[in-house]
Formats: C-alpha cells, structure tokens, sequence
C-alpha cells in the first residue's frame, strides 16, 4: 500500500535503531530505513554532499550534475535537483544510481529527526514522514531514553 500523509508508519525498536543510527553516523554502517515508498527526502530540493572518497558515486553520476561544495575543499562537490525540486537520480520515483548512492544518502534517516522531536516545516514532504513514524520500546528504560533523547534535542543527552 502506498504511503499517505496522515498514516502510522512503524519506525521499529528504538533500541536497536539507535544503535544502528549511531553506527551509520560514526561511518560503520549505511542507514536502513524502511521507506516504502517514500521518496521524500528525494524530492525535497535538497543538495546532495558527495564526498571525494564516494568514488563509486562519483563514477555514476554524471559530471555535469555535479558542483564544487561551496566552503569545502576541492574533491568535495554537491548535486542539485530538477525544475520540480527533485534529485535528477530519481526516474520513476525510484533511484537509478540506488547501489552506488552517495554516502550522504547512504546515512540519511528521517527517523531521526523524529528521536529528536525536530521537524523542519521547511520541507514538507519529509516533515509529513517524520511525523508519521512510530517507534516501539523493547521496555521502560528505554522508552525513557527516548524521552531523555527528545527532550534534549540531541542523540547523547
Ligand atoms: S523521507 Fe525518510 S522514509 Fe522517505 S525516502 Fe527519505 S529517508 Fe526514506
């Protein structure tokens, strides 16, 4: 069933996707979100930071897509969106360059932004998803680090 703004979406365990969020932001792992078929974040007039050690990134996305990042280093450049404020990756709503995406995507997790209670209005389409998702809590303890983790704004609180 396709997404709808509105719908529940379980986010999973909160336990365990903090560990494996602190892992993906640490440079471990890439992120596993459950998006269906959400492409939000894809069509949200967002600038995608591909990094100089994406080399598989960099080996498909075409060049002319990509610009130097403004205030990094060279090697460091960001693809823009289309007229629609879509990343040109997205055809069909689905990423063509899904296996070798930029890290950037790789550790992106909207169910973030919802542990941390922050939801930015200024991109509705993934405001619309964050507050849509709900965790579950293997028990107490953790449902109060949850809490502990949105009160403070802040992963390590
Ligand atoms: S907004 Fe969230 S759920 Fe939607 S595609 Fe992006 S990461 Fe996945």
């Amino acid at each position: 069933m396709r997404w709808r703004a509105g719908m529940s979406v379980p986010a999973g365990e909160f336990g365990s996707w903090l560990a494996g969020m602190r892992a993906a932001l640490a440079g471990e792992s890439d992120s596993d979100v459950p998006c269906g078929t959400c492409t939000a974040c894809c069509r949200s007039r967002q600038f995608v930071h591909v990094e100089p050690g994406d080399e598989r990134a960099l080996a498909v996305i075409p060049p002319e897509l990509l610009f130097p990042a403004p205030g990094l280093p060279a090697g460091h450049y960001v693809m823009g969106y289309d007229q629609d404020g879509a990343c040109p990756m997205l055809v069909d709503d689905a990423c063509t360059i899904y296996a070798d995406r930029p890290r950037t995507c790789r550790v992106f997790d909207c169910r973030l932004f919802a542990a941390l209670g922050r939801v930015n209005e200024d991109t509705p389409l993934i405001a619309q998803r964050i507050r849509s998702w709900e965790f579950s809590y293997a028990d107490e303890a953790t449902r109060e680090q949850a809490d502990e983790i949105r009160a403070a704004g802040r992963l390590d609180p």
